[in-house]
């Protein structure tokens, strides 16, 4: 899911702020890909397809995928451009499966396909309180849209990487050509639109298409203050469990954030290896331990919340 500025704020944190732009578009993961032809006004023809391929790769366990990706841009032309994206992506991928079990726990799951919108709504509203707090923690100064530039050529070899390793794969439809491309496009149309600096566009967002939208949800709110009794970040070290283990934690979110920064070490080795010109698939399994971008194995059911807003 999206907490853009959570993932800008520790990819400054790893790579410092002279780093590629593709490093930074790359700690969004394949999240961009949620957001092709989701645009009310500009449609695009594969518009279920590219979405469902982001959303599938955050429900897999990614060290096959993420492999061939890793060994093909090592052989590309375009190797140079392609290793800051791919050192990103790895890092939203440790951040992601860090953070999510702690964000599942507060802001809920429903396997129920009735329920399941709600929930993800839910999940969304609740990430874009921690992007504000972490932004606000690192004096990020940036407009959400601004975390996206991201070069044309840059933009269409990556692009192009997930389109032939998909073929190589097939793990799901084939992709088009501009589906990683067109979707940092779309992504950062809708930031834009969605920017809401004193809370008066979002207000007539969540007017125009109801509080339980995506559009309202994904609106960052202009004052965190006016829910002031959430502690988002746990700063309180409060109990939160694993929603599929039930394991214990009283970590709070930058313990998280430092944690995954902590992991992206390791990956950040299997990099270099395959851009050595090793086969990193096992190396990559033993790392993912069967952890998906959720920190969860497949298919595993979550089960322990404390819902930190009533959701249904
Ligand atoms: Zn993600």
């Amino acid at each position: 899911m999206p907490a853009l500025l959570t993932h800008y704020c520790l990819a400054l944190e790893v790579f410092g702020e002279d780093a590629d732009e593709a490093a930074f578009v790359g700690s969004q993961g394949p999240d961009p890909f949620f957001f092709y032809g989701r645009l009310p006004w500009k449609k695009r023809e594969d518009s279920k397809t590219v979405p469902s391929f982001g959303t599938l790769l955050h429900r897999i366990d990614p060290a096959d995928f993420y492999a061939k990706l890793l060994m093909r841009a090592s052989k590309s032309e375009d190797c140079a451009i392609l290793k800051p994206y791919l050192e990103g992506l790895f890092l939203h991928y440790c951040l992601d499966r860090r953070a999510h079990p702690f964000i599942f726990y507060k802001s809920g799951q429903s396997t129920d396909p009735s329920k399941s919108h709600l929930y993800s709504i839910s999940h969304m509203y609740y990430e874009t309180f921690v992007d504000v707090l972490v932004a606000r923690r690192y004096d990020l100064k940036k407009n959400p849209d601004e975390c996206l530039e991201l070069s044309e050529d840059k933009a269409l070899a990556i692009s192009r990487l997930f389109m032939e390793t998909e073929e190589e794969a097939k793990i799901a439809g084939d992709l088009p050509l501009d589906a990683f491309s067109g979707g940092v496009k779309d992504y950062k149309t809708l930031e834009r639109f969605l920017l809401s600096r004193h809370g008066v566009k979002k207000a007539l967002i969540t007017k125009v298409f109801g509080p339980a939208s995506e559009p309202s949800a994904l609106s960052y709110p202009s004052s965190v203050e006016k829910i002031p009794h959430i502690d988002f970040l746990n700063e309180s070290h409060g109990l939160w469990r694993d929603p599929v283990s039930g394991e214990e934690h009283h970590t709070d979110f930058y313990e998280l954030m430092k944690e995954a920064e902590l992991d992206y070490a390791s990956f950040k080795e299997a990099i270099d290896k395959a851009y050595e010109g090793e086969d990193v698939t096992s190396l990559l399994k033993g790392l993912t331990k069967g952890l998906n971008h959720d920190g969860t194995s497949e298919g595993a059911l979550k089960t322990h919340f404390d819902l930190v807003w009533k959701v249904e």
